[in-house]
């Protein structure tokens, strides 16, 4: 045997027996964002480098770290997309979306990062992301969380905790920033050495660092709400009230920032106990300025994300079975075979779903397979139903058998159906 072809780390299959959960996943996501007017738009997985650079900033994690980067035969310089709003927004630009209207939109795909793989961290894992352009008002943060709850509580996912923060415009963070470099350099040896390099890069960065000595350093560092200028204490405060008059409960987490330059006021994250350090399932904010900052009109803006595996886990995935066809189709002989596929084929043509029997066997082995396929009815044709122009119809559940004519069977079987 020829040498087996390993796959690549951290990029994983999705064995035939996990696609139902993932089918329902995106389905209930479909569902529940189309409700809220939300139109799904697609994009390349490929855009230029230059564009995840720009937008994501050039000093977090995943441009200087994680990104799958290649130049193309024509010398371009490309990039996989490490996440979906760099493109979506793109996107929005290409096609001339901007013009001062709202667009509400969804995507649901792969993105690569080079992380290191473990639980819940892996360097394709798959997305639902949302994205609502056009509207500055608080209101449109909290249609997004309120949106999110409902796909999370629709799918029976629950025990998350809401955390919620403003960043604050790019004004109020220069004051900050100086506050925190301060704060910070006092500490420096107690800090990890990626965050020693990040205390005059990007300071606030130290705060979401996953080491436990950094956490531990940063409890009593200065925060950021204390410098929110007057419209974003006043936007911050219009999202909490409205999360509270909508029975939503949340924790106000004045050290939540993201890992991505581009978010201004308001940032929020779904956080799960079960999930062990990678506890984050939603994550999200408005980002004000971004379209503008990749060359298209000043077009305010809030979007989330989902990552779809750390969803999964939390489902009790064994609970989306896989779909079973409305018959099972046995032939017994291959004398039979030409007239029990017609009859297979006339029962599709009615829209009924059939499994048909192929390589032959015996019944008990035809019947097994019957069973196992979650059908209602088995269908056999062996030589006398041949001849007769009969099928015998065996209730799979009842355990109860008998001769049907040939022309009765669709309506029995799309009966059984219903
Ligand atoms: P984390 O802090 O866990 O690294 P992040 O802040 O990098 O997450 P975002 O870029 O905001 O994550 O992506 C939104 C969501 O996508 C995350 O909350 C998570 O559920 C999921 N996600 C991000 N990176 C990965 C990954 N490498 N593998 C699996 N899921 C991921
Ligand atoms: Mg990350």
């Amino acid at each position: 045997m020829a040498d087996k072809i390993r796959p690549v780390r951290g990029m994983n299959d999705v064995p035939p027996e996990e696609t139902p959960a993932w089918q329902h996943l995106e389905a209930e996501a479909r569902r529940v964002l189309e409700g809220y007017g939300y139109a799904e738009i697609r994009f390349p997985h490929v855009e230029r480098l230059e564009l995840f650079a720009r937008s994501i900033g050039e000093d977090t994690d995943i441009v200087a770290k994680e990104m799958y980067t290649f130049a193309d035969t024509g010398g371009d310089t490309l990039a996989l997309r490490p996440e979906g709003t760099a493109g979506c927004v793109r996107a929005g630009i290409t096609g001339g979306l901007f013009r001062g209207q709202t667009h509400r939109l969804y995507y649901i795909g792969p993105m690569f990062r080079h992380e290191r793989p473990q639980k819940g961290r892996y360097r394709q894992f798959h997305q639902v992301g949302v994205e609502a352009f056009g509207a500055d008002t608080p209101d449109m943060d909290v249609e997004q969380i309120l949106m999110a709850r409902r796909l999370l509580q629709d799918l029976g996912v629950g025990g998350l905790t809401l955390h919620l923060n403003s960043l604050g415009k790019p004004e109020d963070r220069k004051a900050y920033r100086g506050v925190l470099i301060d704060f910070l350099e006092a500490r420096r040896d107690q800090l990890c050495e990626t965050c020693q390099e990040r205390i005059q890069r990007s300071p606030m960065r130290v705060l979401d660092c996953k080491v436990a000595s950094c956490q531990e350093a940063v409890t009593d560092a200065p925060v950021i709400a204390d410098h929110l200028g007057e419209t974003s204490q006043a936007h911050f405060d219009r999202v909490r009230a409205l999360l509270e008059a909508s029975g939503v409960p949340y924790e106000h987490n004045p050290r939540l920032v993201r890992g991505l330059d581009y978010y201004t006021d308001t940032v929020f994250e779904w956080t799960s106990d079960q999930l062990g350090a990678q506890a984050t399932v939603v994550a999200g904010g408005r980002y004000d300025r971004l379209v503008e900052e990749i060359g298209g009109p000043a077009t305010p803006a809030v979007g989330w994300a989902l990552g779809i595996e750390r969803l999964l886990a939390l489902m009790d995935a064994a609970r989306v079975p896989a779909k079973a066809p409305d018959a099972f189709l046995a032939p017994l002989d291959e004398s039979v075979e030409q007239s029990a596929m017609a009859l297979a084929e006339h029962l599709r043509d009615r829209g009924l779903a059939v499994w048909y029997h192929c390589g032959g066997g015996s019944l008990k082995s035809q019947l097994k397979k019957a069973d196992r396929s979650g059908a209602p009815l088995a269908l056999v044709i062996g030589e006398q139903e041949a001849a007769d122009g009969t099928v015998l119809v065996r209730d799979l559940t009842a355990g109860e058998q008998r001769s049907v004519a040939r022309d009765e069977v669709a309506e029995l079987v799309g009966g059984r159906a219903g």
